[in-house]
């Protein structure tokens, strides 16, 4: 649908054109027309599918730009969604001359303060940090007429229930309450009922997996097993383009940098870097620099590359929908990919509710053995030595290759090379992932037993989705890495091997 038709603004349809939108996707045509005329909203759409815009643009139509008081108020769970939101809100509301502000954790609260006297009409923030600032009272909300929970599922699965019910206890009753959100646990229905009036749901089906372009398998291991298994099927697959899916940013930060001390080129994305670092790192993979991107499923959100391989879930989701969000990350525009998902014992269940969701079998795969890694890894070397010699300027070395042959036997010569394109033994650079407390064991069942939201983790270091905020300021998150060796060493020969000497004990021998 046109964005003409949805009864906005000829500045906000200005912008929409200068964001390059063309169409209003299926969520922004149903909700806008309905927030517009003032109605709660519960939004349900895929990841990636414009429910920003879907609420910031009739908020922008709505709000008085003479008005100086907050408007509008956005929650949102992570630091890097909340300035993502902020600035797609300033983005579309430029020509009216919006005023948007964000407020989040872990930055200097003088800093949002100031821009807090600045008078915006939205005001976009974290739970935590929004709480602070009204209690210092740099933030009033009794003009707020909007409000809006967004990636409400995973508000609550960080635990943020009790903050949002505590920010919203603040707010004026006579108000507009929009809810949007990826997937739609009964939980949320719950806070639906609680805090709106009669909202109408929109629920835009998830697009159908392309299924028969991925071909998906599980790895039945046990949780300490995983790292060795992963980068022996790396040697086995040579995957282009990886996305690892892990359950905590501290298996992100443990996981990227175990793979970069094997000689892997990756890297890990978390809410806890800096918006900088992660287009950085997001640019790099997109240009293929790099090879495996590690990530949580909010970090991942908005990922929007085409050429992704092999998809390796370390954790399986607790969410079948965050499978099917997962993996549709490969398979696109017509190429085939690959899904690997790692399963410990207890976890079959939810595999099973993986399948039924997806209504295809995943197919078992056994670990390959460390010999069938070495062939692959020397296939991989072959390859790459092919490469060298055709880029070398040969005639440059051409002296210095004469004297080493007269020195060396050929064959030597050429294993040694290849032993230095080859990556480290695993077994030499051992990884230890810290355990992560593993999932409510779960049988049949789809929302039986453990729940979407586990109550008694709030303030538990150990086991939700992702660990909230606050809970990682105590600074553990470096204490425990858990690989030992070349520590954060990159080749610069493309990473695809460790510096270290002595690999395979190899020598070679001098000519007699
Ligand atoms: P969601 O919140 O549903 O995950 P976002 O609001 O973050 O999705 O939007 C995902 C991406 O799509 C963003 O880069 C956004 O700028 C872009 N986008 C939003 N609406 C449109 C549209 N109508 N046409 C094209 N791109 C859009
Ligand atoms: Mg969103």
């Amino acid at each position: 649908m046109k964005f003409k038709e949805l009864g906005l603004s000829d500045d906000l349809l200005a912008a929409v054109t200068d964001a390059g939108y063309e169409e209003a996707t299926p969520i922004q045509a149903e909700t806008i027309p309905m927030v517009l005329k003032g109605q709660d909203v519960i939004g349900q759409a895929q990841t990636g599918t414009g429910k920003t815009a879907a609420f910031a643009l009739p908020i922008l139509e709505k709000i008085d730009k003479s008005n100086p008081n907050v408007q509008a108020l956005v929650i949102s769970p992570t630091r890097e969604l909340a300035i993502q939101t902020q600035e797609e809100i300033y983005k579309l509301g430029r020509h009216e001359r919006a005023n948007v502000q964000v407020v989040y954790g872990g930055a200097d609260i003088r800093r949002q303060i100031k821009s807090l006297k600045n008078h915006p009409q939205v005001v976009v923030g974290t739970p935590g940090r929004l709480l602070d600032h009204i209690r210092r009272h740099t933030l009033k909300l009794d003009h707020v007429q909007m409000l809006v929970l967004d990636e409400a599922d995973e508000m609550l699965n960080m635990g943020f229930l009790d903050d949002i019910e505590d920010i919203i206890k603040q707010l004026p009753e006579e108000r507009q309450t929009m809810l949007f959100s990826a997937t739609m646990p009964p939980e949320i229905k719950r806070v639906g009922v609680q805090f709106m009036q009669d909202p109408k749901h929109v629920k835009i089906k998830a697009k159908e997996l392309t299924t028969d372009l991925i071909d998906q398998f599980y790895v039945r291991s046990r949780d300490f097993e995983k790292f060795d298994i992963m980068t022996r099927f790396f040697d086995v697959q040579d995957p282009d383009l990886t996305i690892v899916f892990t359950r905590t940013k501290r298996r992100v930060d443990e996981i990227s940098n175990g793979l970069q001390a094997r000689g892997y080129n990756a890297a890990g994305i978390h809410g806890d870097l800096t918006q900088k670092r992660r287009t950085q790192i997001m640019n790099e993979f997109r240009h293929g620099k790099l090879d495996i991107l590690v990530a949580t499923d909010v970090a991942a959100r908005g990922i929007d590359i085409n050429d992704v391989t092999h998809v390796y879930n370390y954790d399986i989701p607790q969410d079948p929908d965050s499978y099917v969000h997962r993996v549709g990350r490969t398979g696109r525009a017509g190429k085939h990919g690959v899904s690997m998902t790692f399963v410990t014992p207890n976890e079959m269940g939810y595999l099973r509710e993986i399948e039924k969701l997806t209504k295809v079998r995943m197919l078992p795969l056994k670990p390959p053995s460390a010999e069938e890694a070495f062939v692959g890894q020397l296939g991989v070397a072959k390859e790459a030595v092919t490469e060298l010699v055709n880029k070398t300027d040969t005639e440059k070395y051409a002296s210095a290759a004469k004297s080493l042959l007269e020195e060396y036997d050929a064959e030597d010569l050429v294993a040694a090379l290849l032993n230095d394109v080859t990556k480290d033994d695993s077994s030499q650079v051992p990884v230890k992932i810290t355990p992560e407390r593993p999932l409510p064991k779960r049988g049949g069942k789809r929302h039986g037993g453990g729940g979407y939201h586990r109550g008694g983790n709030r303030h538990g270091n150990g086991g939700g989705y992702h660990h909230r905020n606050n809970d990682r300021r105590g600074g553990s998150r470096n204490g425990g890495r858990g690989y030992e060796g070349n520590r954060g060493h990159r080749s610069n020969n493309g990473g695809r091997r460790s510096e270290g000497s002595g690999k395979r004990g190899f020598t070679i021998r001098k000519k007699d």
